[in-house]
């Protein structure tokens, strides 16, 4: 639990930092540009934009005090034309039903992308999990449950952790789900601990997604990783260990950011020393004597640049500042749509979220795979599986972006929607 909350404490001062652009515009905007390319007609655009259902809850938690507060929940299906919905479920004070929506949308374009049976989903509560006991925060997650219950399930959509949820979140969630149904459903959510049925790797999926789809990148404009400068933004789950594999590979992380700030130092970081010392609230910029802001991290000089931390961090603001040869998008919608073309007016390549980050879905779907089988696999065939996965999604990608001479955020929603539109219209719901 301690993990989660230092990751989402870092998330949530770099959302104030940062500077954010709605996030649902953004996804109409990239949607809209990739149907132009495909000629589409306006009815797919209409079927994609918001998702099919999309449900607002009131949760009561009696509170330590005893006091009852009243939260406000989100869970937006976006399209189920390819199968169950599938997303995670997001803690914090700036959830917004917009956000959720655009959320749901990425997650369908991830699914598309990656191949897997699903369509997306996202779900939210406006809360300030960091002044919450762990009592209370059981309650609000069982409430939750309670309130969508009827809308979710292993064959209709699967949660799973997402912004300062995690796996102790999802146990809760498993256990009211089976309570309400009196039976038991592994499949229900992912993110799960593995001795609860969750998956081997899945903790670490994201990053590892990162690092295989980084390595690609690499090899296409034939850069080796070793003495590369990469700084991160946000050490959270996600930023902490991409930074420490790129360490062990021979990279230098020049800088990293959490709740307090970011260090700089471009002789490279001690990324094992950093992870081991980060206190109970995952602060380690307060060992040093020179800090700097989430935001003058960003302008920083170096080779690769992660944003992993929340939306809305490189915008036409800052964009022209950035001083990197490759933006690796490990945030959900980091960089806005005019941020991209500035960047690539400076010809920084942009590895797009959709496609980048992943990997944290891909290894649910493992997860949901060896629940539907009750039999578990090794972390080293998860590895394997989700390597290929990125892989080839990432070749596919750059083939798209080659074919239509666009970028590789456009070719990945091409991608995307055309395995939505192909099971839509497989279902007759379009032309
Ligand atoms: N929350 C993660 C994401 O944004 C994972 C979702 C999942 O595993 O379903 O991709």
């Amino acid at each position: 639990m301690a993990d989660s909350i230092v990751e989402s404490k870092n998330q949530m001062v770099e959302r104030k930092e940062g500077i954010q652009d709605n996030p649902l515009i953004e996804f109409h905007s990239i949607l809209k540009e990739a149907m132009d390319i495909l000629n589409y007609p306006d009815e797919v655009f209409e079927l994609l934009k918001e998702p099919l259902r999309f449900l607002e809850v009131k949760i009561p938690v009696r509170m330590d005090d005893h006091t009852t507060k009243i939260f406000r929940g989100f869970r937006a299906q976006h399209n189920d034309a390819t199968g169950p919905t599938k997303g995670g479920i997001r803690f914090h004070t700036d959830v917004t039903p917009e956000e959720v929506k655009a959320l749901a949308g990425w997650m369908s374009m991830k699914c598309g992308i990656t191949g897997l049976p699903y369509g997306g989903a996202k779900g939210g509560i406006v809360c300030d999990p960091r002044t919450m006991s762990l009592q209370e925060l059981e309650r609000l997650s069982r409430g939750y449950v309670r309130a969508i219950s009827q809308i979710v399930g292993p064959t209709k959509d699967i949660p799973a952790p997402d912004v300062y949820t995690n796996s102790q979140i999802m146990a809760w969630m498993l256990d009211e789900y089976n309570f309400i149904r009196e039976f038991d459903n592994p499949g229900f959510i992912t993110g799960k601990p593995v001795a609860l049925g969750g998956s081997k790797g899945r903790e670490t999926a994201t990053s590892k997604g990162l690092l295989y789809t980084l390595q690609k990148v690499l090899e296409v404009k034939n850069l080796p990783i070793k003495d590369l400068k990469i700084i991160i933004q946000g050490f959270g789950n996600v930023g902490s260990h991409l930074a420490l594999y790129l360490y062990e590979l021979g990279a230098k992380i020049v800088g990293i950011s959490d709740v307090l700030g970011g260090i700089y130092d471009e002789k490279g970081l001690d990324i094992p020393y950093l992870m081991d010392s980060r206190d109970s609230f995952g602060v380690v910029t307060n060992l040093f004597k020179k800090t700097i802001s989430n935001q003058e991290l960003l302008e920083k000089e170096c080779d690769v640049l992660v944003p992993a931390a929340l939306g809305g961090q490189i915008t036409k603001r800052n964009a022209e500042k950035i001083k990197c040869q490759i933006v690796l998008e490990a945030a959900n919608g980091p960089t806005t749509k005019e941020a991209i073309n500035i960047l690539e007016e400076k010809e920084i390549l942009v590895v797009p979220d959709i496609l980048a980050n992943s990997g944290g879905v891909i290894v649910s779907y493992f997860e949901w795979c060896q629940n539907n089988q009750g039999y578990y696999w090794s972390e080293r065939e998860v590895d394997e599986k989700l390597k290929e996965k990125m892989e080839t999604s990432f070749e596919q990608i750059l083939h798209v972006s080659k074919k239509y001479r666009t970028n590789l955020k456009v070719a990945a929603y091409i991608v995307g929607i055309q395995a939505l539109a192909e099971t839509s219209q497989l279902r007759g719901w379009i032309k």
